[in-house]
């Protein structure tokens, strides 16, 4: 019998692994020893982290999409659309169901469906609802929107943690700040407000910086504001605390939550997320513990950090976990929690420089003192082009 590796999600994480096993595997693929197969609802690739950048103009839906075809190894059986799309998971009978109804048993399983806004989670954010978080269409809409600001209180609210890549809203408002300032010239006119909900930004050498750099900006911050609702006709935001603020213009970060079909068929925790050892990824949840099962990317554990370094780190840990398990060496690799944020402080514009800095940090070693410079801005602007062709293909 053939040993079967089945993935759940071609978004970041589950991409790299494909590929990486793909690769490693190729001989036992070809002589019929062993298949790897992907499921996405979506035969094209987002890479969301461009959502930041698209109200700015700074990168086209061309940079930051691609058809799965040329992004996933051949080796590789994927399927798309309702013979992709998720519905339920089934880990004491290894068995995953399907849209269309088909389903797939495997030996291995790798579970990377990223994670999903919950709009609906505080109660008046749909009747006023402005994202760059969600989709390509809703970042174009916030585009529109920031080029009509002509003044007012602009409001940031990151809803509540966790949120994939804690360190966008940050970047969006220094982003917002210089376009106001260096490009509409009208940054003297607008109160811009960040709501945050909890009171670190990030670890504390991160939070020391962006904290400086708010102040020098005079941007406002808002800390320990957990939304709680939104009245959309006054204006007016309520945290959990009762706290009350007004509002001329509102950017969300809506609540996230793990994927539904996961929820439903019972493999997360009190949480919300799925629960997995912090750093073998293997699934210790409220439906057992399964070896088998690898966990990884947005919908793991609260704790860990939703970013795409994470995501990718712990793809390369998982992925020579299974080379290990398939081979049956006995051989353990860890995920030590490498992860990072790619802050910007001040965005290029045609007389201003940029100011980036992509800050990392692991398991018990928190970043050290850093500074934003020229070079930073656009090795992070280089990023999103390395990110097809190197980093989805596992090539680091
Ligand atoms: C606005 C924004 C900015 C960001 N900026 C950065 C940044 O600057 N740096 C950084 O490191 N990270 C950033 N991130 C975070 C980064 O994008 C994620 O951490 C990363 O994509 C996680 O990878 P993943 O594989 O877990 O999930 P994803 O890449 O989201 O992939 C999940 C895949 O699962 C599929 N899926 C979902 N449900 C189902 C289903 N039922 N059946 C089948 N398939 C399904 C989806 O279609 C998707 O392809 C940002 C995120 C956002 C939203």
């Amino acid at each position: 019998m053939k040993e079967r590796i089945l993935i759940l999600g071609a978004g970041y994480a589950g991409s790299v692994v494909a590929n990486i096993l793909a690769r490693e595997f190729r001989n036992r693929i070809a002589r019929e020893e062993l298949k790897i197969t992907i499921l996405d609802k979506s035969d094209t690739s987002i890479n969301q982290g461009g959502f930041t950048f698209i109200p700015f103009d700074l990168y086209t839906p061309e940079d930051i999409t691609r058809s799965r075809k040329k992004l996933i190894s051949p080796r590789v059986k994927a399927f798309y659309g309702k013979n992709g799309e998720v519905t339920s998971v089934d880990l004491q009978n290894k068995e995953v169901t399907v849209r269309s109804g088909k389903k797939y048993s495997y030996e291995h399983l790798v579970v990377a469906m990223g994670c999903r806004a919950d709009v609906d989670a505080v109660p008046g954010l749909t009747d006023d609802l402005n994202t760059f978080y969600t989709s390509l269409e809703d970042a174009f809409k916030v585009r529109d929107i920031i080029r009509k600001i002509n003044g007012g209180r602009v409001a940031i609210s990151v809803a509540s943690m966790p949120v994939p890549c804690p360190g966008a809203p940050i970047k969006f408002t220094f982003m917002l700040d210089s376009y106001l300032r260096n490009v509409k010239k009208n940054r003297d006119d607008v109160q811009l407000t960040l709501f945050w909900p909890m009171e670190p930004i990030g670890p504390p050498e991160f939070n020391k910086m962006v904290s400086e750099q708010f102040k020098e900006k005079n941007v406002e911050v808002i800390r320990n504001f957990q939304l709680s609702s939104i009245d959309a006709t006054a204006k007016m935001l309520t945290s959990k605390n009762g706290e009350i603020a007004n509002y001329d213009l509102l950017i969300t970060i809506p609540p996230h939550k793990a994927p539904q079909p996961l929820i439903d068929s019972g493999l997360t925790d009190e949480k919300g997320w799925l629960s997995a050892n912090e750093t073998t990824l293997q699934y210790r949840g409220p439906a057992g513990n399964f070896d088998n099962v690898y966990v990884l990317g947005d919908l793991g554990p609260a704790q860990i950090l939703k970013t795409g370094i994470g995501a990718h780190y712990q793809a390369l840990a998982v992925s020579q976990n299974l080379i290990n398990d398939v081979y049956g060496n006995g051989m353990k690799t860890h995920y030590e929690g490498e992860t990072g944020c790619p802050i910007v402080t001040d965005m290029e514009t045609q007389t201003t420089p940029g100011k980036g800095y992509i800050a990392t940090w692991k398991y018990g070693v928190p970043p050290a003192p850093f500074k934003t410079t020229e070079i930073g801005w656009y090795l992070y602007r280089m990023y999103y082009h390395i990110h097809w062709d190197a980093s989805v293909k596992g090539l680091f």
